[in-house]
C-alpha cells in the first residue's frame, strides 16, 4: 500500500492546531452541522488510532492504512455519517466494521457524553471480522477510557449482532452490495441506518429510515468509496 510521505514527528501542540483547523474547515463546508458532532470529534484523539508512523497525518482529511489491508475512514466521512445518523445521547448504536475503533469512539462521545450521568448513557456495539484489528481497537479504546461505552465483538457484521439487538442506529463502514436484511431486522422502528451500497469501485452512502409501521425508505446522499463488506450478506470474497 502507498503510504503518504511526510514528516514523522510533530508536537502535540501542532496536532492540536491541525485538528482545530480541520474541524473548522469541515464546519465551514457544512459537513459538520451540529455542535454535538463537532465536540465529539474535538474530544477524540485520531492520532491514537493510526499507525505511529502516520501520527503527523492524523488530521489530514484522508483515509489512512491501519494494517490488514484496511483503512480508517477520512474525517469528513466520519462527520458526515454521524450527522446523517442523527445520533443522540442515550442511543444504542451498532457499528459494522470496527477497523481502528476511531469512528466508534466518536459515536460514543455523542451517545454517552462524559459530562452526563451514566444512567443516561447509550452504548456503541461495534463488530469487526478481522480478530487482529478488533483486538487492537479494543486495547486502544480501553486505554482512552471507552471500555464501558464501546463493546468490540469479532464476527460477521453483515449478520448484525443479534445478542444486543434491536438498535436505534446502525452505521456500516464497509461497502455492501445491498442492504443486508438482518441489519434491517435489527433496526428499531423509527431507527436510522447509514450504509454505503454499490460495487467494488463506487458506492453511494444511503440513509435508510425504518418507519414505525416497519416500511423502509432509502435515500442516497453522496458517492463514496469504502473497503468491501465481506460476509454472508456482503461480498463473498476479498476484492470482488
Ligand atoms: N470504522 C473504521 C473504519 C472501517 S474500515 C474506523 O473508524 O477505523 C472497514 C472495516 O470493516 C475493516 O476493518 C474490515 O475488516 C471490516 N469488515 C469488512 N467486512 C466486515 C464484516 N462482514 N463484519 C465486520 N467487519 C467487516
Amino acid at each position: 500500500m502507498l503510504v503518504p510521505l511526510g514528516r514523522r514527528s510533530c508536537t502535540d501542540e501542532e496536532l492540536r492546531r491541525r485538528k482545530r483547523e480541520l474541524l473548522e474547515a469541515l464546519r465551514r463546508e457544512g459537513v459538520i452541522r451540529s455542535e454535538r458532532v463537532y465536540r465529539a470529534m474535538l474530544s477524540v484523539p485520531r492520532e491514537e488510532f493510526v499507525p505511529p508512523e502516520l501520527r503527523c497525518h492524523a488530521y489530514d482529511d484522508n483515509p489512512l492504512p491501519i494494517g490488514c489491508g484496511q483503512t480508517i475512514s477520512a474525517p469528513h466521512m466520519v462527520a458526515m455519517m454521524c450527522e446523517e445518523a442523527r445520533l443522540e445521547p442515550g442511543h444504542k448504536v451498532l457499528e459494522v466494521g470496527t477497523g481502528s475503533g476511531y469512528h466508534a469512539a466518536v459515536m460514543a462521545e455523542i451517545v454517552a457524553p462524559r459530562d452526563q450521568p451514566r444512567e443516561r448513557w447509550g452504548r456503541v456495539v461495534t463488530i469487526e471480522r478481522i480478530p487482529e484489528l478488533a483486538e487492537r481497537a479494543r486495547r486502544t479504546l480501553e486505554r482512552l477510557g471507552y471500555a464501558d461505552r464501546v463493546k468490540v465483538v469479532v464476527g460477521d457484521g453483515s449478520l448484525g449482532y443479534e445478542p444486543e439487538a434491536p438498535y436505534d442506529r446502525i452505521v456500516v463502514t464497509a461497502a455492501a452490495p445491498d442492504i443486508p436484511r438482518p441489519l434491517l431486522e435489527q433496526l428499531k422502528p423509527g431507527g436510522i441506518m447509514v450504509i454505503p451500497v454499490g460495487d467494488r469501485y463506487l458506492q453511494y452512502l444511503y440513509v435508510v429510515v425504518k418507519r414505525e409501521d416497519g416500511s423502509v425508505e432509502a435515500r442516497p446522499v453522496t458517492s463514496c468509496l469504502f473497503v468491501p463488506l465481506i460476509g454472508e450478506y456482503g461480498w463473498k470474497e476479498k476484492g470482488v
